[in-house]
């Protein structure tokens, strides 16, 4: 391309207001000069048309061309006001797809965003991708995502809330463990809200912001068998039906599992489970839905059990998780109520304290866990899935200090609606229709 505009490569760029001027490969990266093409401005002190008072160049990174990087080379307008009476005398130029020192233009800070956001891409990533720093990025997602986030639309039509408690921060040495609560429409299978801490305190907060009307619409609620909650449920949520539900309960019964193993680790062998344990090298099975193991999973589990398990408590625990997991397999309330009398039953008879332990959580929330059947076997996929999101975004942020942020980047993973351009399909699902 010449050293005049072009109106081809001034439509390929699409930016709104600007026509290319040149464009250059250098190093693998477009560098395209461009400039407005506004030719006359009102001053807007007096509104006497302004004179051209030279340019000034700034560099901002564009949406890659074909795969290639590309830096706009501005040339700003400076203007002036001749007028006399004016207070005002020269300006720059402004334009909303630029910002004021801005090093990325707002559709690179949108589609930054949504890369972050949507795709769960690390913020350094991006970062690196753009050539400019991390702090340049995360402003763009909370400029970005924020809006998005604060949708009033957004948490309309939810009928099952799922409340769910999950790790923010690992206990270190200063500090302890924090913890979060996501709230999830089980139906949708989105995440609605983060709020940080699991107390009643943190989840009363939450729903007291709701309308009279939007609480009303719940039906059923699923939770985590966290005391807490269940009280903070009970003024605004107290029309709706409380669930304890599978994956909750599941996830109660493998800690015990794990709690059991580990105890027996450290009594048989002395220390903590090492990799040629055996029971260490069965923990991933010991935990698994005992109908999916293959015949390999059932071999090694029994080898494991029968070497590292000598008093059989482990088979205990494990025998007592796999009878919680009747309950909810049962088939409607009275076979559970059947289920949970033999899980009792279980516990009772061998004696180990966590599994004690367990049986008399099961019987504080004995209704909430039968009423699994009367709704209908209320779905906890979307849990589940969400638990793999918040891993899955937890992992790219490589741990987040900042709970503002950690927020930002779930909700924007998992709690909002992208609108994407449906890209044309250039092949056809269908049979040519010329031969
Ligand atoms: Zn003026």
């Amino acid at each position: 391309m010449g050293q005049h505009s072009s109106a081809s490569g001034s439509r390929l760029l699409g930016l709104d207001g600007f026509q290319v001027v040149s464009a250059e490969l250098q190093g693998g990266e477009w560098q395209l000069i461009v400039q407005t093409t506004a030719t006359v401005v009102g001053c807007a002190g007096c509104g006497v048309p302004a004179t051209p008072h030279g340019r000034r160049t700034v560099r901002v990174r564009d949406l890659p061309i074909g795969g290639r990087p590309v830096v706009l080379w501005w040339r700003k307008r400076l203007w002036r006001c001749r007028e006399p009476a004016c207070q005002v005398r020269t300006w720059t130029e402004r334009v909303t797809a630029i910002g004021p020192r801005a090093v990325l233009t707002q559709r690179t800070r949108a589609e930054a965003c949504r890369r972050v956001g949507k795709d769960a891409h690390a913020v350094a990533a991006v970062a690196r991708d753009l050539g400019v720093g991390w702090a340049t990025i995360m402003r763009a997602v909370r400029d970005y995502g924020t809006p998005l986030l604060e949708d009033p639309t957004r948490l309309n039509g939810v009928t099952t809330l799922g409340l769910d408690e999950t790790t923010f921060l690992k206990a270190t040495r200063r500090a302890p463990t924090r913890y979060v609560t996501g709230l999830v429409d089980l139906e949708g299978g989105r995440l609605l809200d983060l709020v940080a801490d699991r107390t009643r305190a943190a989840v009363d907060r939450w729903l007291g912001a709701r309308t009279r009307d939007w609480l009303a619409r719940i039906g059923t609620v699923a939770l985590d068998p966290w005391r807490g909650y269940a009280s903070a449920l009970v003024a605004p949520l107290g029309h709706a039906r409380v669930v304890v539900d599978h994956f909750h309960a599941v996830r109660l019964a493998n800690t015990v599992v794990d709690q059991v193993r580990r105890r027996t680790q450290q009594a048989t062998l002395g220390h903590r489970g090492r990799k040629p344990d055996p029971l260490y090298r069965i923990r991933k099975l010991l935990l698994a839905a005992h109908e999916q193991l293959t015949q390999r999973g059932r071999v090694r589990l029994r080898a494991g059990l029968a070497l590292g398990d000598p008093t059989g408590e482990v088979v205990a625990a494990w025998q007592g998780k796999e009878l919680l997991r009747g309950v909810y397999a049962a088939d409607g309330t009275a076979d559970a109520r059947r289920a949970l009398a033999r899980f009792y039953h279980w516990c009772d008879g061998v004696g180990v304290a966590e599994l004690s332990r367990l049986a008399r959580t099961v019987r504080t929330w004995e209704a909430e866990i039968l009423a699994f059947h009367s709704t209908g076997g209320c779905s906890n996929g979307p849990t589940e899935a969400m638990n793999l999101l918040v891993k899955k975004v937890k992992r790219v942020g490589h741990g987040f200090r900042n709970f503002g942020n950690y927020r930002l980047r779930l909700l924007l993973h998992c709690g909002v609606r992208w609108q994407t351009h449906r890209t044309a399909r250039l092949r056809g699902r269908y049979p040519r229709l010329v031969a």
